[in-house]
């Protein structure tokens, strides 16, 4: 049993399983049938609450190759954010450091807003360049404990460190938190964001499982693991974003960590530990309604949208066979097919709406409703049909 990396408990129940034809990212250049699908399979810790893909059976994924499609959008919270460090002192030449840069968009908002001593990590090359072209300083490396001593040394301890959804994604959540804790001056100040998991589990969104999220914490596991790793939060926010919602922990040192038994959490769980039993379940009831619904209307079957949050979706409903294809205005995907039960074309939008005269429109753009409700207003004139997924599920609750 490997231990849970929040709070180090070792008793574990199932979340969720299921069966995945699609890798993150990849698309096939020809309509081959897909090799055996992946599985993903998610557990939850019986003491904090994280949930967690199994190990052993993690999903691997090398993130010096990955490169997205689209720039990163800052969200609209990113004022707050910058407000935040202002009011705990952080100076314009004073050290922030981002752990996981990404393509440098966040370093570069710092920077337009007068900070000048940036340093960000970043373990994708392609993305790491992105950042130096526009002048950035890149260490294009995974962050552990080793690059964050590397860091202390070079540069000195960080006056602030953020850290912004890139947790869920690594393998170890206790060494890059303690990584950050370590980095940190005895004034400093941390931030780490990350998908508010309870959010999936109320609103039964599996469509936000996918096999690059290797943890998915709640405020308890969060604020144990930020605990444990020597740090005390001193804000704890949930922040809705699109259709999701996220959870942003900001933090300083703490002298000593605090007893289990006097824990108390800014802002406790959501769910409750029926909830994660139950979730599989009502998945399963909620896909199996929606897959009659969908296999007993008339054909071609479209699905908006054919990046992982579509293709997960249609995974996990068992839907993947009944798709005949994808809208999606990614150059990247445009001619692709999709890796689903059977290859899915993938059309762009213009090309749907010139030739598709009948059939089925599922909505599972999930982010865009405005882009979702331009198709279904032209296709609708055609007399094609649409179906809002989760609709089907209010009757079943
Ligand atoms: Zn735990």
């Amino acid at each position: 049993m490997v231990q849970c990396g929040a709070c180090a408990g070792t008793l574990f129940g199932p979340f969720f399983r299921a069966n995945e034809a699609s890798i993150s990212g990849l698309y096939l250049a020809a309509p081959v049938i897909p090799s055996e699908p992946a599985t993903i399979s998610l557990e939850y810790c019986k003491t904090c609450g994280l949930i967690r893909q199994v190990p052993g059976q993690t999903i691997r994924l090398n993130y010096d190759r990955i490169v997205r499609g689209t720039a990163q959008q800052l969200p609209s919270y990113t004022a707050d954010i910058l407000s935040t460090l202002t009011e705990f002192g952080v100076r314009p030449d004073d050290f922030i450091l981002e752990v996981g840069a990404n393509d440098g968009t966040f370093l570069r908002e710092l920077r337009s807003r007068g900070y000048r001593n940036l340093l960000g990590v970043e373990p994708s090359k392609q993305l790491a360049d992105i950042s130096r072209e526009s002048g950035l300083d890149i260490w294009d490396t995974y962050f552990d404990r080793r690059t964050a001593a590397e860091i202390r040394t070079t540069r000195g301890p960080a006056r602030a460190v953020i850290c912004r959804h890139t947790l869920e994604h690594v393998p170890d959540i206790f060494e890059l938190t303690k990584g950050i804790a370590e980095v940190l001056s005895e004034t400093g100040l941390s931030l780490v964001e990350v998908p508010d998991t309870d959010w999936v589990v109320t609103n039964l969104f599996a469509h936000e499982l996918w096999d690059e999220h290797i943890s998915y914490l709640r405020p308890r596991s969060l604020s144990k693991l930020i605990e444990n790793c020597g740090l005390k939060p001193i804000r704890l926010e949930r922040i809705r974003f699109r259709d999701t919602r996220n959870l942003l922990c900001w933090s300083t040192p703490a002298p000593a960590p605090a007893p289990a038994s006097t824990t108390s959490y800014l802002v406790d769980d959501e769910a409750s530990f029926e909830d994660l039993e139950r979730f599989q379940g009502r998945w399963d009831a909620f896909s199996e309604r929606l897959r009659s619904v969908v296999n007993a209307g008339p054909k071609p079957v479209v699905g908006i949208g054919a990046s992982h949050i579509q293709l997960n979706f249609l995974n996990f409903t068992g839907l993947g066979a009944s798709v005949d294809m994808l809208i999606d205005d990614d150059k990247s995907k445009a001619e692709h097919f999709a890796p689903l039960a059977k290859p899915t074309p993938i059309r762009s939008t213009a090309e749907i709406l010139a030739t598709v005269r009948s059939g089925t429109l599922l909505r599972t753009a999930f982010p865009y409703p405005d882009w979702e409700d331009r198709i279904e207003e032209a296709l609708r004139i055609q007399g094609v049909r649409s179906i809002k997924p989760y609709d089907i599920l209010r009757p079943l609750q």
